[in-house]
């Protein structure tokens, strides 16, 4: 789930604390809107939906199905999935989706496994995903162990729960025979974690122009609401000189000297404090020895906003320092040898929409209506970024249940009423897409 975890777990403690605490920070500014409030359209529509006969069966199968649902959690974990490897969890995922009602299954060359479950017609087409991917290497021990009602395995919730809880959720559409207005496209995503860099939900609004609407399935929980992305876009930069002896060859310009000159200049960048954006020089390598002109000197640059706009401009200006720095090392020494090379290594687009956005106000109704208190979630890194980036609405729920130690290989999973996860989000489509002869869709179609 969220990336930045994954990036920093083990690596920079100090910057993972950083990140969660500017994450909250944020959140605060949103939770402290008081009670929140439901229009009187999805009121009206989730009050037809809760009592329907067809909709109530759907919501029973899926408590019903809870032990199938858990089995296959597990089942799912042991298959090990790190990005770019997702293959093999993917061919097992596509072969679960088949006998579930779904339209022309497929994996696209990105490698994300779908299918269609079909509407009446007319309606939105909304999009609903799980990934694939882990942040674990192939070698990890993904056997899931059980002690005091809990699961135990690296993966077991992230993202085992979210790909488990659609599988339920597909079922219940099966067997409650619910007949949506809009389209369903139910997916197995790759591309989450880590360096994947959303990879197969980009893929996916690449190639489907037609998706009114997105719900990522992740993880554990079943009261979250994630509606923001914070943005982040991370650089290595890398200068490279002549080199030389300190002392014999002294009048040549320095890759650590223009190394410092970037960073000095990049510490005293302002950013505003809302929308929340915020950077840091993550790690600084280079230097041959004591008594040489560094050849070489790089650093790895993190920058975040839960703006896209305050993004850019905070990464323009780290553009122009960081080449200008070369060029003044250059200066400094009448010399023209200095060198900057830019590469872009991770780029999630950040996305806002209002709180009150329609996805948020039916997962909300939804999560009420299985009993449950919703909550609007910090700003996440999760595969909704790239479509709230783009304007179409998004959220990221949990499928239930509840985890910890995610990312970690004592990630654990308590399975306790976990099915209210599939039933909430199972109630937020239903909603969206409208159910036929009771509701129409609250989810608008785009142009
Ligand atoms: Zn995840």
């Amino acid at each position: 789930m969220r990336e930045f975890i994954s990036i920093h777990r083990g690596r920079f403690i100090t910057a993972m604390t950083f990140g969660l605490v500017s994450v909250l920070c944020a959140y605060s500014a949103v939770r402290a809107e008081t009670s929140y409030v439901l229009s009187p359209r999805v009121k009206e529509a989730y009050n037809l939906l809760s009592t329907n006969p067809a909709v109530r069966k759907g919501l029973d199968f899926i408590k019903a199905d809870h032990e199938k649902t858990l089995a296959e959690q597990k089942q799912i974990c042991t298959i090990p999935a790190p990005p770019f490897q997702e293959q093999t969890r993917a061919g097992d995922y596509r072969k679960r989706l088949a006998p579930l009602g779904l339209r022309g299954i497929r994996m696209d060359t990105e490698g994300n496994v779908f299918g269609l479950l079909p509407g009446t017609g007319k309606g939105p087409r909304l999009l609903v995903a799980a990934h694939l991917d882990t942040v674990f290497d192939k070698g990890i021990d993904t056997s899931v162990k059980e002690k005091d009602g809990k699961l135990y395995a690296p993966g077991i919730s992230d993202n085992s729960r979210g790909l488990a809880a659609l599988l339920s959720i597909l079922r219940a559409f099966q067997a409650s025979r619910v007949k949506t207005i809009g389209d369903i496209l139910f997916c197995g995503n790759v591309g989450e974690e880590g360096l994947g860099d959303l990879r197969g939900v980009k893929a996916l609004f690449r190639e489907h122009k037609d998706i009114d609407g997105f719900i990522s399935l992740d993880s554990a929980g079943a009261e979250n609401i994630i509606f923001l992305g914070t943005g982040s876009h991370r650089y290595e930069i890398t200068y490279k000189g002549p080199g030389g002896h300190s002392f014999s060859a002294f009048g040549l310009p320095s890759a650590t000297h223009a190394l410092g000159r970037a960073i000095a200049r990049i510490a005293d960048l302002k950013t505003p404090q809302d929308p929340k954006t915020t950077f840091t020089v993550g790690t600084v390598r280079g230097g041959t020895s004591v008594n040489s002109i560094a050849a070489e000197a790089s650093l790895q640059m993190d920058m975040r906003s839960n703006s896209e706009k305050e993004l850019l401009e905070l990464e323009a200006k780290f553009m122009d320092i960081v080449k200008g720095a070369a060029a003044e090392e250059n200066v400094r020494w009448g010399s023209d040898k200095m060198t900057v090379q830019i590469k872009l290594v991770g780029d999630r687009p950040a996305g806002y929409q209002p709180p009150d956005a329609v996805l948020v106000q039916a997962a909300w109704a939804s999560t009420e209506a299985v009993g449950q208190k919703p909550k609007l979630g910090e700003p996440g890194s999760t595969d909704s970024n790239l479509p709230i980036s783009m304007g179409i609405p998004a959220i990221t729920v949990g499928g239930g249940g509840k985890d910890g130690g995610t990312h970690s290989p004592g990630e654990w999973f308590d399975p306790t009423d976990a099915y209210l996860g599939p039933q909430r989000i199972f109630l937020t489509i239903i909603g969206l897409v409208g159910l036929e002869g009771v509701s129409t869709p609250l989810l608008p179609r785009r142009k």
